[in-house]
């Protein structure tokens, strides 16, 4: 079985998912799909997808644009 099949924002709007900014009135948006990432049996599996993708929007994984832009910043050192 695919991993998005077992997702759990298959049963929400997909609105939910897409804030239109990282703040502001965004915030409680953010915090509700958060709290359907948290509940999600593949959040490792999406989270891992939008990382390797370089997926720019919208909350996957339980992370936001900006939280998963912050975790694949290249190493300065190279390593
Ligand atoms: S972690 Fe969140 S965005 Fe990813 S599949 Fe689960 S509910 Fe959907």
């Amino acid at each position: 079985m695919n991993w998005h099949e077992r997702a759990a924002c298959r049963s929400e709007d997909p609105e939910l998912f897409f804030p239109v900014s990282d703040d502001g009135s965004s915030l409680l948006q953010i915090e509700r799909a958060r709290q359907v990432c948290h509940r999600c049996p593949v959040l490792r599996e999406c989270r891992g997808w939008a990382l390797r993708n370089g997926e720019t929007d919208g909350v996957w994984g339980g992370l936001t644009p900006r939280q998963r832009r912050e975790l694949s910043v290249p190493d300065p050192a190279g390593a």
